[in-house]
This record gives C-alpha cells, structure tokens and sequence, in this order.
C-alpha cells in the first residue's frame, strides 16, 4: 500500500470514531484547576470530574513548595536516576511516602501509568502467574503485557472467580503468583474487597498488589488507602499509586513495598533506568502535599460531608448511582448519546462533568462520572444537584 494509503486510513479511522459518536473533545480551562474553574470563556463553572480529591491543585502551600525546589534545584534534571538525576529531595520524597504508607521504601516515576510498567516484568518471569481483575486499569493491563508471566483473569470483584483463578495457576504449575487489583474501581466508585483477596492469597501463598491511585491520601484512616481501610496493609506486598491525583494532583507515580522489590526495581525497572526524573518542582510540590495529609483530616472530612450530601441529594432526586463509600459517584444513564446531551446541556447551567461510554464502559451502561472535592462547599454541592435534577428533568431522566 502507498504511503498515502496510510494517511487516509488514519482519517478513515478518525471519522469512524466520530460517527460512532464516540469523540473525545477537549475541553479548554483558564484558570487554575479547582473546585471551581473557568472553561471555553465562562466563568465559575463547578468542576465535578477532576481528581482533585482534597482539594490541593492550586493549594497556596504546594505552589510555594514547588517554588522552593526550583528555586534550590533548578527547573529539570536533564539525566535518569542512576547517571545523575538523583537529587536528595527524590530520595527524600521516597522515604517520606513509604513512611506515610509504613513501607520500607518507595521508588518513583514520571507517572503511575510507568509504575504500573514497570512493576511486572523485573519481578515475575516465565513461570510465574500473575491473576488480574478484569477491570484493571489500562497502565496494569499493559504492564501485564510485558511480563512473560501466565496470566489469569477474573471477574471484577468476584472473589469466588478469584479462587477458581488462582487455583488454576497454581494447578499449572504457577511458581510465585502476584494478585492484582485496583484499590478503587474508577468507573463505578466501588472499593476492592482486600480482605477477602488477602484471604485467597493466604490460601495459595500469593502476593498481593494493589494500585490505591484513587485512594492514597483520603480512604481508610489518616487516608492510608484500601489496605489501611481493610486492615491489611502489613499483607499487601505492593502498593502503586499517583502524585497526580489527591497529593496535589502534579505528576509522578510510584511504588511503595518491602526493601529488595524496590531495590530490584531500580535496577531493573525500564520506566525508571530508561526515563527522566522528577522535576524538581515536582518533588517540592508532592512533599508538601505529604506534610499535608498529616494535617488532612478536616480535608478529608470535608470531602466525605460532600460525597455523602451529593449521593443522597441525587438518591432522593430519583437518580440511579453506582458506587459505594466513595467520592465517585456515577450517575448511570444507560444510552451513549444521552449522557453525551445530558454533559453538555450541564455545562450550559454551569457544571463541568464527563460523560463515560463504550468501550471505557460495557455498553449500554454510559454515565456521567462525578468527583466530589474537598475544594466544595454545600452550596456547590446543591448547585449540582438542582442542576443535574434541571437537565434530568428536562431529558426525561427523572421525573
Ligand atoms: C490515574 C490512574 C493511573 C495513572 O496515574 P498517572 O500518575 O496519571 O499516570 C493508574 N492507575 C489507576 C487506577 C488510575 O486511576
């Protein structure tokens, strides 16, 4: 085929996913990133769709500790860890996470998306399985994908699947197995059940992993995540999660474990050897949104007051939720170009959502994913709900 050929397969493509009603526009903020923000022009529109759990995207304090660093450490690194891009406020920083998540040691990356790269394939190898929620996120289904380990799926949350799962690997022949979930399921508001999961793995002598991004820095106690939650942090053996989401919501991942998988992952670990470090600001900016979460309990407070005002409001307005104990709170809706209308006729009454369908979500089960923040206060929370039962109305959602 010709090299035009190419091109015109890739508009093809594109007009394809237009068609299918399935385009992903970008909406446009100018301002900064809060509970609310200025998007295409209007002003105060109330966000209801970040990861800005506490609160802290434009929190004075996180600014000011990322001014600090740059200011001592210039603005990039310019060099992986190992050559020389180590700056004493990364290890600083790793020390400080595992601290917060009473591990021995923490390893970081530009993202979540290459912890969850990196994690698999330095650990596991040929004859090893690693059993995989089905609903796991993207970055740990590719990570997955990288190791040469068996792989076992089972149904989201099913921990009687789980079992039958991990027996079959272990019947295989499977030498270590790693159990893998999502702390959060991010599409449904739902917390993993790690207490069942560590019984299973207790069973087959398994490892357990959790990826906690939606969780680390406001669930369980002093918002130590799922494993804090359910009373197994000493029984996960690694935790992944984000500085890119409640932390501040800048950029970088992590992960969090017993000293020799950290030190064999910054051996070994692609993501890390192969990519730069964290800027410097960066690292100012997630310390000091660390030292906050010491302090984050009337953050956190606040967040559950909103989550819970949020879901009943809507409970009362006859809407259908999914979700549980969490401030994602999906409003099911079912038809794809419902909850396509239903977001932007939202934004015209001034309330910043995403709409959520196939294939980010089975079909036919297209919703509006709604994040309650810390950065919110009752009024915005009522000002969602009035608008959210205007536009139901309106659509015939509700009645
Ligand atoms: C957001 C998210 C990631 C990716 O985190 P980044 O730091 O943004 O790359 C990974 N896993 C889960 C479950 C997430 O929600």
């Amino acid at each position: 085929m010709s090299r035009a050929a190419f091109y015109e397969q890739l508009d093809d493509t594109l007009a394809q996913i237009r068609t299918d009603g399935l385009w992903k526009p970008e909406r446009s903020i100018s301002s900064a990133q809060s509970g609310r923000v200025r998007v295409d022009g209007a002003a105060d529109v109330l966000n209801v769709c970040a990861n800005n759990y506490l609160g802290l995207a434009d929190a004075p304090k996180l600014v000011a500790g990322a001014q600090e660093a740059m200011s001592t450490y210039g603005y990039g690194m310019a060099s992986v860890r190992f050559i020389c891009g180590t700056l004493d406020v990364h290890r600083t920083l790793e020390q400080e996470i595992a601290a917060y998540l009473r591990t021995d040691d923490s390893i970081t990356f530009a993202a979540c998306f290459d912890a969850n790269g990196a994690v698999f394939e330095p650990l596991l190898g040929r004859q090893d399985a690693i059993v995989s929620d089905s609903l796991n996120h993207a970055s740990i289904i590719d990570g997955v994908r990288l190791s040469k380990a068996r792989r076992y799926r089972f149904a989201t949350r099913d921990l009687s699947d789980l079992d039958v799962q991990v027996e079959a690997a272990r019947r295989d022949g499977a030498n270590h197995i790693l159990i893998v979930t999502d702390g959060v399921f991010s599409m449904d508001g739902f917390i993993a059940d790690l207490a069942g999961i560590c019984e299973i793995a207790d069973r087959y002598e398994a490892l357990v992993m959790v990826d906690d991004c939606h969780a680390t820095g406001f669930i369980g106690p002093d918002g130590r995540g799922t494993p804090a939650l359910h009373g197994v942090e000493d029984r996960v053996d690694i935790v992944t999660s984000t500085l890119g989401k409640a932390l501040g919501g800048g950029m970088g991942g992590f992960v969090a474990a017993r000293q020799p998988i950290i030190d064999l992952l910054r051996q070994r670990a692609r993501p890390y050897l192969f990519s730069n470090a964290l800027a410097p600001g960066l690292v100012g900016g997630a310390r000091a949104g660390l030292r906050l979460l010491s302090e984050g309990g009337q953050l956190r407070d606040r967040l559950t007051a909103n989550s819970d005002r949020f879901r009943s409001a809507m409970t009362s307005a006859g809407f259908t939720l999914s979700g549980q104990d969490h401030p994602i709170i999906p409003v099911m809706l079912g038809d794809a170009q419902l909850a396509g209308r239903f977001s932007e006729r939202l934004l015209e009454e001034g309330v910043l959502t995403a709409a959520f369908s196939h294939p980010v979500v089975p079909v036919n089960t297209a919703r509006i994913r709604t994040q309650m923040n810390a950065a919110h206060s009752d009024a915005d929370i009522d000002f969602a709900v009035d608008m959210f039962t205007k536009v139901g109305t309106e659509l015939e959602v509700i009645s």
